[in-house]
């Protein structure tokens, strides 16, 4: 039997073992019982102990959200976007896959993934993404991913310099046979959802991504909730 969905040649995936998926409550008016709604392009301070699991769904679609997580006993440890890619030996994470720290400490592991496109490739969005990659928005003020993680985190004393790459859940980043980035937009439908279990206690910022070019055109909201 043909594979039904098959990727084209050039935007090559590996294989991975997705999660089922399973019904979301949540629409447009608001989240499921029992979890949080993070707004358009906003973000929001999540603190995990060990063992215990943070669950991201999107509730509309097409709907990207940046993940950054720092240890609580150090906020100094913090999520390598370059040693989880190391230690995977892939920039495409899903189920099973371990995010590290700086010091080479295991984080967290990704435990449920209904979608299996994530990036570790970009920065979160700035203000200064606005200004540099989008010169239509004439420097305007712009919400971004970076302001509100330094918002989100800051009440957890990280400072805006420790934040770096973000795991980008949900966002469909390619790399092609010469090196050239592509971004499509979020292949996630309603629903959608990605969860990661904390192996150390953990801050982690999570936002609904405030650029409209990675969401295909509308930034909609994103729905957490901790499943201890
Ligand atoms: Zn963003």
């Amino acid at each position: 039997m043909p594979d039904p969905t098959p990727m084209p040649d050039h935007r090559p995936r590996p294989e991975r073992q997705l999660s089922a998926r399973v019904p979301y409550d949540g629409d447009g008016d608001g989240p499921a019982a029992g979890w949080h709604r993070i707004p358009p392009q906003t973000g929001h301070l999540v603190r995990l102990e060990a063992g215990q699991v943070l669950e991201i769904v999107d509730p509309l679609g097409e709907q990207v959200s940046d993940l950054y997580a720092v240890a609580a006993d150090d906020v100094e440890e913090c999520l390598s976007a370059g040693r989880t890619v190391d230690y995977n030996n892939t920039i495409y994470i899903s189920t099973g896959h371990r995010l590290w720290s700086n010091r080479s400490r295991v984080m967290a592991t990704v435990v449920e993934d209904t979608v299996g496109v994530h990036d570790l490739t970009l920065t979160p969005c700035s203000q200064e993404t606005f200004d540099i990659l989008y010169p239509e928005f004439e420097g305007a003020p712009h919400p971004s991913c970076f302001a509100n993680l330094c918002a989100a985190l800051e009440p957890a004393g990280v400072a805006p310099d420790r934040i770096g790459t973000t795991l980008n859940v949900f966002m469909d980043v390619w790399t092609d046979r010469l090196g050239e980035l592509h971004i499509d937009p979020p292949p996630t439908v309603p629903g959608d959802r990605f969860a990661i279990r904390a192996e150390l206690p953990l801050h982690v910022g999570v936002t609904a991504c405030s650029a409209e070019k990675s969401n295909n055109g509308h930034c909609t909201p994103i729905d957490v909730r901790v499943r201890r």
